[in-house]
């Protein structure tokens, strides 16, 4: 065993002073007694869970164990090819060593790490020496170090380091003790990591889906991204979280989203080509890249103000289709493991569903918009269209009807066909003219009715000045004198009983009888009935008519020229009257058609 050098308690004149702590605490201690100290140190830290108290139990209770002016922790990374640093004392805390990393070919540390092997050497002459590690204890004055491995079994979890400003300082007895205790932290310190890391897992999870749901609460792609990279970046704790989407030309990636540290430092528009740097080389491989020291990693691009050491890339991708990239930063070297890789995938995978809805919803939106304008467009055209048919229409049956009348004309049947053809053709542009200005007016929600007295028997004749063409069929009508007036739109009804007479005579044989009948019923109402002993319609058919385009496809009126337009008209302006349109009808025997008006508008 080595013998104790005094010990000096001054330090050399440094800028910064430490205050010691009294390291004379256990002179006189045996072997045993430290033995017994160790078990109840091991009891306190074993009462506690977290990393940080372990440190606080170790910064207070070594000193009942060792003398020395000097304690620091060397924490391997779950890489293994790193250690950090945790000064546990004064002195160690003023080297500013406290949190700084080290490759394990570096240091003393690193050298007990490899070799899995305790060591007592003087300052300059130990193994692995480096002025970056031992170099900044020796600035304070520290000529010894003791060093151990912390382990447990073939689980590594770093080294302790005790150093002294005596030269020779450390004893065989004081190797012992450093190993035991080594031993003692190590299962600690697992147990610690355990616990620390069930508490990740289950904060990553709970995190998981508070972000789903912000995910699923909206369909505005930059909000939806906004509020993800912020959800993402608070939940978890990231330093810094960017997301970037894939431009139009697929040439670059647009930054649309920030949270975090660097939020100051790139600009809203911030773009980066694909291949070019970390996130470039994801979006082009369409893989995730996890870079624990980017100072190591090639593809990585350093920016301006940003002191990240740790960076975590996942493609978000729709299919096979990439997107955009989600990107992490720390500053910090190993910052993330590959549970974050697992957790940020799935997010990835829900934030490119969420971005394909969002697109979706966006499309759809825009061909809404564009169809609304398309079809205004054409209600426009139409409506001046057939507008614009109509007048010239009428003087053509007007001047027709005049010629027909022509004696002449009567007395060349050749003359008299011809100008009966072009009467009823212009009648039928004329109707088809006035149908399909009544759609695009009902469509657009223009049928305004203006409500007037209107004179029953003047509605009826108006009517049948429209649709007298031939004379090959019997009309005749009666109102009932209760039944003389009501209240509406003479126009609109007028067109009402122009198109159930031209039906009626349009599906009868010549020949057939056309009655109207206007009656009273339940003291406001009037019932129009229009009947004729035409082909009739099967009952099937009695709902579906007044649909708009609705035709009878049966062999005896399959052949009649129509459109499937006038009877949905009919049923819009009735109803639009507040009255109600119905069909009776025998087929083969004729059909009833039946509407109701109010005789006032109350
Ligand atoms: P169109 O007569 O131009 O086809 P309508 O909407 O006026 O359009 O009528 C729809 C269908 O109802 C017609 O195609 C026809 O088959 C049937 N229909 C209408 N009125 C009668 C009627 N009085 N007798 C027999 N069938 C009729």
């Amino acid at each position: 065993m080595k013998k104790k050098n005094n010990k000096s308690q001054s330090l050399p004149e440094k800028n910064k002073k430490p205050v010691l702590e009294d390291t004379n605490l256990i002179k006189g201690y045996g072997l045993t007694q430290r033995l017994n100290t160790l078990i109840e140190i091991t009891l306190q830290i074993d009462a506690v869970s977290d990393r940080s108290e372990i440190y606080d139990v170790l910064r207070k209770e070594s000193k009942w164990l060792m003398e020395y002016d000097v304690l620091t922790l060397a924490y391997l990374s779950p890489v293994r090819s790193f250690y950090s640093i945790v000064t546990l004392s004064p002195i160690a805390d003023a080297t500013g060593l406290n949190e700084t990393y080290f490759s394990i070919e570096e240091g003393l540390p690193g050298w007990v790490i490899r070799n899995q092997s305790p060591i007592i050497c003087n300052a300059e002459k130990c193994a692995g020496h480096s002025n970056s590690f031992e170099g900044k204890f020796e600035e304070f004055g520290i000529k010894s170090f003791l060093a151990v491995p912390i382990r447990s079994g073939q689980d590594q979890v770093g080294a302790l380091l005790f150093g002294s400003v005596s030269e020779d300082h450390f004893t065989d007895d004081d190797l012992v003790i450093a190993q035991s205790y080594g031993l003692q932290i190590a299962v600690s310190l697992k147990n610690a990591n355990f616990v620390e890391d069930a508490r990740k897992r289950i904060t990553q999870i709970e995190s998981t889906n508070e972000i789903s749901k912000i995910l699923n609460s909206t369909l505005d792609i930059d909000d939806l991204l906004v509020s993800t990279a912020e959800a993402i970046q608070q939940n978890f704790n990231y330093f810094d979280v960017t997301l970037f989407l894939l431009s139009e030309e697929n040439s670059e990636l647009i930054m649309k989203a920030q949270s975090g540290n660097y939020v100051n430092y790139l600009t809203g528009d911030y773009r980066q080509n694909i291949g070019d740097g970390i996130i470039g080389w994801v979006a082009k491989h369409g893989e995730y890249i996890l870079a624990n020291d980017v100072s190591q990693d090639p593809r990585y691009k350093s920016i301006e103000n940003h002191n990240t050491r740790s960076e975590l890339a996942l493609p978000i991708k729709i299919g096979a289709m990439l997107v955009g990239v989600l990107n992490i930063e720390d500053k910090k070297l190993f910052a993330f493991d590959e549970m974050d890789v697992l957790v940020l995938q799935t997010l990835c995978d829900q934030i490119a569903s969420a971005i394909a809805n969002a697109k979706l919803y966006e499309e759809i939106k825009l061909a809404n918009q564009k169809l609304t304008e398309l079809d205004s467009l054409k209600s426009e055209f139409i409506s001046i269209v057939s507008h614009d048919f109509r007048s010239p229409l009428s003087s053509i049956i007007l001047a027709g009807k005049a010629l027909l009348k022509n004696e002449d004309i009567q007395n060349n049947p050749r003359f008299k066909e011809y100008m009966q053809l072009i009467v009823t053709q212009a009648n039928r542009l004329h109707q088809l003219a006035e149908d399909t200005l009544s759609i695009t007016r009902i469509e657009s929600g223009q049928v305004n009715i203006a409500f007037k007295v209107v004179n029953v028997e003047r509605l009826i004749q108006d009517a049948l000045v429209s649709v007298r063409t031939s004379n090959r069929h019997t009309i005749t009508y009666n109102i009932d004198p209760n039944a003389s007036f009501i209240k509406g739109d003479h126009q609109k009804l007028r067109q009402v009983v122009q198109n159930l007479l031209s039906n009626a005579i349009k599906y009868s044989p010549a020949g057939g009888k056309v009655a109207i009948n206007v009656v009273e019923q339940d003291g406001d109402e009037i019932l129009f009935i229009i009947s004729d002993e035409g082909i009739g319609i099967k009952p099937e058919y009695h709902d579906k008519l007044f649909q708009k385009f609705s035709r009878v496809d049966e062999p005896d009126s399959k052949h009649i020229k129509g459109t499937g337009l006038g009877l949905w008209i009919c049923k819009e302006i009735i109803e639009a009257h507040k009255g109600k349109i119905w069909i009776e009808s025998e087929y083969g025997k004729g059909s009833i058609f039946k509407f109701t008006i109010k005789k006032s508008d109350s």
